[in-house]
């Protein structure tokens, strides 16, 4: 699943490759998907799109937006989404393909499940509403208001306090685009346990983890994504997590000790035992 880092980066691939393009062709929901979400009926998006040009392409989170004239293209974490150059082979399946006048175009494949939501500029009224409005209010990660001030006040704030570090980074979209992915790494370099309770950490642990959730997003950013993640041509991100599925059972790259895998809070928690303790 997408996390903001590489939507960012894919934001910034779509502006560099599709912006100023003329949107000659569209299909969307051709592949039946159960759990495809559209906006309104997806046989609508054809008219609502051909013939314009599109504009700029935006990262909220780990949702991608994109600008087309007088209408939003919202595709959200858990689509695939590719260009294919002209001449390129297509795949057979898809819910979204967008062809352009130079017969280049842009795909997209729902994984699990992702919304595809094509709707006019400035109305946007749906069950993804409050999830899409929280992604575009908060602060981004990787940008200067994004700061240690609105980091700490997030993490002093009264109903976070009996959350553990897990829940407080990684639900609720506390923090847009932070999922259990980019998690794992971050909780390794602060070195603290999913499980710890925020009211437990100290001054500087929480300094600490300010400083490792920039310094994680930025990595992967400038690494093009995580290598269980493709862009925009389909290559492989080139960050390797410390902790992940991959590396579960071996040994820490700090200590030596193995590193674990638990399930906790609707997904796995990976950690090191001797680097992440739990604070008493
Ligand atoms: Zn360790």
């Amino acid at each position: 699943m997408l996390e903001a880092p590489e939507a960012l980066y894919i934001s910034e691939q779509l502006n560099q490759t599709i912006k100023g393009k003329t949107i000659s062709f569209v299909c969307a929901g051709y592949t039946p998907h159960k759990f495809a979400w559209f906006y309104g009926d997806p046989t609508n998006y054809p008219a609502m799109l051909t013939g314009k040009t599109v504009g700029e392409a935006h990262a909220y989170g780990g949702v991608i937006e994109i600008d087309i004239e007088d209408v939003r293209l919202l595709i959200s974490d858990g689509t695939n989404i590719r260009y294919y150059a002209p001449g390129e082979k297509l795949p057979e399946k898809h819910q979204l393909l967008v062809a352009f006048e130079d017969e280049s175009c842009l795909m997209g494949s729902v994984r699990m499940y992702a919304a595809i939501m094509c709707f006019p500029a400035g109305s946007f009224h749906c069950d993804y509403t409050p999830y899409r409005e929280k992604a575009i209010r908060k602060p981004q990660v990787l940008s200067d208001a994004f700061d240690k001030t609105y980091f700490l006040s997030l993490i002093n704030s009264e109903e976070k306090q009996k959350k553990t570090a897990k829940a407080f980074l990684a639900t609720e979209q506390t923090i847009p685009g932070l999922g259990n992915g980019v998690l794992q790494d971050i909780l390794f370099k602060a070195r603290i346990h999913p499980k710890t309770r925020i009211c437990t950490l100290s001054e500087k642990q929480k300094e600490t983890l300010f400083h490792c959730v920039k310094d994680v997003f930025q990595e992967i950013y400038q690494a093009g994504g995580r290598n269980s993640e493709t862009d925009l041509f389909g290559h492989r991100g080139r960050y390797i997590p410390f902790l992940s599925k991959d590396t579960a059972g071996k040994p820490c790259p700090v200590c030596g000790e193995d590193i674990r895998k638990e399930s906790y809070l609707g997904g796995s928690i990976y950690y090191c035992v001797e680097c992440q303790k739990i604070n008493a």
